[in-house]
């Protein structure tokens, strides 16, 4: 298949459209990350994401709506929730994804067979407009090849899924740079999967004290259940080995810096700051106090890692645990296969 990239003008969007509504699959941008869309209520269409993504099939997709009325239009779900509506109304359109029951319209391949569907409203513009032109609603997960850092340029799409998908429309580089966070609330007290821009601490003020489920920053044990399967996979990661640093910044530099006089193939993905001091290769991803700087570029940066130098192993630091940097953490220590190394 030769894959088409397009722009997004009014005519890119109308190509795009096409293709998805005859059940072909097309990437497109979102403030998160690229995704890659089908028509979320044809399970045949969906299925040709699992396989261009090599994604395994018990991992559920995320439903994008273009506006709050989908969800009843479309009949998604068996029941909204009234702490659905006041995150929905608080954060939507935004990086927030809602779990809640599903209704018998959304395919197996979508819900990966659980009784649940998560549910998205995109603020950007581009993808918006591709949901409405295609007259449905669109499952799309990260438009990355499984297991490799989600895509915030189409060229990253390109990387990895040239030939095996219909279309990239280009909306240039994604703002946020991390997947949406994901919060359950088909479970008795609400419950966050996966941590993003939309923070704890912003999402207790609207609808109260939620839970935070142990995947989120804690290794899974090989018997343990998962309330959502994404969790379980190795993720994000560079062919290089990735290793966190706990420590401060003085000890972080003369720790690599140790390291690279031993071995010249080290890497460091560093705050802004850092980078005259380390003598290694470093990739900057913003000031140390600023995380959404860093969450816009951490995907790019590990997508650097590859692309830069045959680097063999990469060190980075080990972010906070709270707001956003419970994001930043929960991507990076999947990134290192939980490898954290204390320098206190
Ligand atoms: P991605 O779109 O690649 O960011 O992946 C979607 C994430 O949402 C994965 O981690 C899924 O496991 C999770 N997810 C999607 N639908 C559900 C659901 N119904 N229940 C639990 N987790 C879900
Ligand atoms: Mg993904």
């Amino acid at each position: 298949m030769n894959t088409l990239l397009l722009g997004n003008t009014k005519e890119d969007i109308k190509t795009a459209a096409k293709f998805l509504k005859n059940g072909g699959v097309v990437a497109m941008p979102t403030e998160t990350v690229y995704g890659l869309a089908a028509d979320a209520l044809n399970g045949d269409a969906v299925k040709k994401i699992f396989l261009a993504k090599r994604r395994p099939m018990d991992n559920p997709l995320i439903v994008h709506i273009s506006e709050i009325e989908d969800i009843k239009r479309f009949n998604l779900v068996s029941d909204f929730p009234q702490k659905a509506k006041m995150l929905a109304e608080h954060f939507w359109p935004g990086p927030l994804t809602i779990i809640m029951n599903k209704s018998d319209i959304i395919p197996d391949e979508v819900s990966a067979g659980l009784s649940t569907v998560a549910i998205r409203l995109p603020s950007h513009e581009v993808a918006r407009n591709l949901i409405k032109e295609s007259g449905t609603v669109l499952a799309a997960p990260s438009a990355n090849r499984s297991g490799s850092p989600s895509p915030t340029t189409a060229q990253h799409v390109l990387n990895d899924l040239s030939g095996d998908i219909e279309a990239v429309v280009d909306g240039g580089m994604c703002d946020v740079g991390l997947e949406s966070t994901v919060i359950t609330l088909a479970t008795k007290t609400p419950r966050l999967l996966r941590p993003g821009l939309v923070t704890v601490e912003e999402i207790e003020a609207v609808i109260g004290k939620i839970d935070v489920d142990h995947a989120v920053l804690f290794k899974l044990k090989s018997d343990e259940k998962v309330a959502s399967p994404g969790m379980k996979y190795k993720h994000y990661a560079p062919k290089a080995k990735v290793v966190l640093l706990n420590g401060e910044s003085d000890k972080f530099i003369s720790f690599v810096n140790d390291e690279y006089a031993k071995d010249s193939t080290v890497g460091v993905i560093c705050y802004d700051e850092d980078v005259q001091s380390i003598n290694a290769k470093a990739i900057p991803i913003g000031k140390a106090d600023d995380l959404e700087t860093q969450a816009h570029l951490l995907f790019y940066a590990l997508r650097q890692v590859d692309e830069l130098d045959s680097f063999t192993t990469v060190y980075a630091h080990c972010p906070i645990k709270t707001g956003v940097g419970m994001a930043l953490y929960n991507r990076l220590i999947r990134a290192a296969s939980f490898e954290v190394i204390d320098l206190e």
